[in-house]
């Protein structure tokens, strides 16, 4: 018996068992055309899988099959799949999913071209166990013939997964071994391994019909988390959302369908047409388009040529496929036998999971190449590939939840992602992205050493401002930003001044920045301790009738830069105002002192310039700028060509309760 086996690309990211009453695996029925497969299906299910009218007359499988097997240990889906050549697309959408396989060959035909086909690609689609039935085992009944047929078939499938795999003779017809296959599901049941938990579902969609009175209905193999009558979905890859009415698995209806199963989901909110085969069912807002893939690439060892750098080739992965260019990240070319880490280019939006198996084929002639697994849904683009993309890939391919968390934050750099898009794109819980791996800023996650650089980052720009202007109170907080990366996002500036502050380095105050506790005092030299005085005094002296500011400064760069330590000091003040938009520059005491007189002042209906320069006792000249400033601030307020008293046109509006403003 084999050990448990879990399909390549399913990383399981804890192994809680799911929820299922008894265990339950999908197993693919392969193998070459007339071979034997639908009947033995039929045999030990009793379920006729060739419905179709059309594969009724031409006996011969075109549509997948689906059937059940209930087990004391649980339940075997048995997916049926067409052996035909011309079917092989057919095939690789019935084999996705899949947690074994059932390889049927018939004992008097042996291995023929679809049974090495069927084996490579379910090798390639991640299938890492089954079971080989050699059927029509009343055609060849000697035991000399029988051992040879064996020997054979062994041998073939001793470089394939099923190398290990159980053997047994079993005929459709005369009934010969079909316990001991039924046996053989048995065991590979119970050795099955826990599915892995995913944060969301899929459903690659086979059939999209139609029941009259029940709407729109689609079936597929429910994938990666279960799905619940009630949830919303959503349709890849248009987008489109529906409400899920109704849940049927093996023919009854079901509140919740659990991964792994075969399920038939009724949707409300969406047309017939709006959904059809090769669309992906997904919870919303887990999956979004792409154009690019990452993903670790087998070439068959049975293609005829290497794969190379540019071919064109068909992508195919669930149900769906998508045109694709092959970009190794490796050697141009990708020998057959030989795998190597590949970017596809899509030619249109695909929605392709994480972990999802694939198959790649030629175009024309038709023929498969090779497959593997998604290791990234939205990388960025590898025009060229340096040694830090391999070893990010390497990392994406088998590295912890963390190591691949760190990449993905790595790549984002200063813009960070949103964290549960980051956790999503790597199916990955919500819970994986933890405080030491992440800098957090609401819903955004920055990589730590990033967030951490950066901060060296912004420390280093403050302290070489302070540097360069010992006089500056701090660098403005726009001047700041612009230091840093452009693709820095607002909150996490934000967060970065925040941590900042609270690990004590930096403070922000008026939307300045300086190291904490930087005093531009203590930075005067005596001289300019003795300009400051000299400075200062003359507006002080000068009340509402202050100097030219540049007659006081007299373009002399010490001269400017204490004016400017002392405007930030909050002594002196700046005032723009009238119609040439000059600059008055007040004491601090000056504009106090205004204020208290207009406070006092009585204002009536409001009060004219010249009223106001008579009671401030200055011209319009200065006048203009005072109270504009003052307007600003909210103590004054304009109204018409007269001006009201701040507080008093607050009151005067509150007491207007119909304003006809819109
Ligand atoms: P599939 O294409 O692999 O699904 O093959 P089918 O199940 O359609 O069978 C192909 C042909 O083989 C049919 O004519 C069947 O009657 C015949 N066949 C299937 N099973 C057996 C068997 O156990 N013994 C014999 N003698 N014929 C069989
Ligand atoms: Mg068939």
């Amino acid at each position: 018996m084999q050990s448990q086996c879990v399909p390549v690309g399913a990383r399981a990211m804890s192994s809680n068992l799911n929820n299922i009453p008894g265990k339950h695996i999908t197993v693919g029925v392969a193998g070459h055309v007339d071979h034997g497969k639908t009947a033995l299906v039929r045999a030990l299910t009793g379920t006729e899988t060739d419905r179709l009218k059309e594969e009724q007359a031409r006996g011969m499988s075109i549509a997948l099959g689906f059937a059940h097997l209930a087990l004391p240990g649980g339940v075997v889906d048995l997916i049926d799949v067409p052996g035909h050549e011309k079917f092989v697309r057919t095939m690789i959408a019935g084999a996705t999913g899949l947690d074994a396989a059932l390889l049927v060959v018939a004992a008097n035909e042996r291995v023929r071209p679809q049974t090495v086909e069927h084996v490579a690609l379910l090798g390639l689609l991640g299938v890492r166990c089954g079971l080989v039935v050699l059927g029509k085992s009343d055609l060849v009944m000697e035991p000399e013939e029988r051992a040879r047929v064996e020997a054979e078939v062994r041998t073939f499938l001793l470089p394939t997964f099923l190398r290990g795999a159980d053997i047994v003779w079993a005929s459709a017809l005369m009934g010969e071994g079909l316990a001991r296959v039924a046996d053989a599901l048995a065991g590979l049941l119970a050795a099955s391994a826990p599915r892995p938990e995913w944060p969301y579902f899929t459903l690659p969609v086979d059939r999209a019909f139609t029941i009259t009175g029940q709407g729109t209905i689609v079936t597929g193999t429910l994938r990666r988390a279960s799905l619940r009558v009630g949830q919303m979905v959503e349709i890849w890859p248009r987008g489109l959302r529906a409400e899920v009415r109704g849940l049927e698995v093996h023919g009854r209806a079901v509140p919740i369908a659990q991964p792994g199963w075969r399920t038939a989901v009724n949707l409300r909110g969406v047309k017939k047409e709006d959904v059809a085969h090769g669309d992906t069912l997904a919870t919303v807002g887990a999956l979004r388009p792409t154009r690019l893939l990452d993903a670790e690439l087998t070439v068959l060892e049975s293609a005829v040529r290497p794969v190379k750098r540019g071919q064109a080739v068909t992508l195919h992965w669930g149900t769906a496929e998508v045109a694709a260019r092959v970009y190794p990240l490796g050697p141009v070319e990708i020998a057959p036998g030989v795998s190597s880490p590949t970017q596809f280019r899509l030619a249109e939006d695909a929605v392709v999971p994480v972990g999802e198996a694939f198959v790649i084929r030629a175009p024309s002639p038709p023929e498969t190449l090779g497959g593997g697994h998604i290791v990234d849904s939205y990388p960025a683009k590898h025009t060229r590939v340096y040694e830090d993309v391999l070893r990010s890939f390497h990392v994406l391919a088998h590295g912890t939840a963390t190591d691949r968390l760190r990449v993905k934050l790595r790549e984002a750099g200063p813009a960070g992602r949103d964290r549960r898009e980051l956790t999503l794109d790597l199916g990955l819980d919500a819970g994986a992205l933890t405080p030491d791996v992440a800098h957090f800023c609401g819903g955004l996650a920055l990589d730590s050493e990033v967030f951490t650089t950066l901060a060296a980052q912004a420390r280093d720009g403050v302290r070489a401002f302070h540097a360069k202007n010992p006089l500056r109170r701090g660098l403005p907080r726009e001047e700041l930003r612009r230091l840093l990366p452009r693709s820095l996002a607002p909150v996490a500036f934000a967060s970065l001044l925040e941590a900042a502050a609270r690990a004590g380095t930096l403070e922000t105050t008026a939307g300045l920045v300086r190291e904490s506790g930087y005093n531009p005092e203590e930075a005067l030299s005596p001289i300019e301790r003795e300009i400051a005085g000299e400075v200062e005094a003359r507006f002080r002296d000068g009340g509402l009738k202050p100097p030219d500011l540049g007659d006081v400064l007299k373009r002399d760069r010490r001269r400017k830069n204490v004016y400017h330590f002392l405007s930030e000091a909050g002594r002196l003040t700046p005032a723009v105002g009238g119609a040439e938009g000059r600059t008055v520059v007040f004491h601090a005491e000056a504009i106090a002192a205004a204020t208290q007189r207009l406070q006092s002042a009585s204002w009536g209906d409001g009060l004219s310039v010249s009223e106001l320069d008579a009671i401030l006792g200055t011209t319009r000249k200065f006048a203009i700028p005072l109270l504009e400033h003052l307007d600003a601030l909210g103590i004054t307020r304009r109204r018409g060509d007269r001006r009201v008293w701040g507080e008093a046109e607050i009151k005067d509006e509150k007491e207007r309760p119909n304003d006809d403003t819109p």
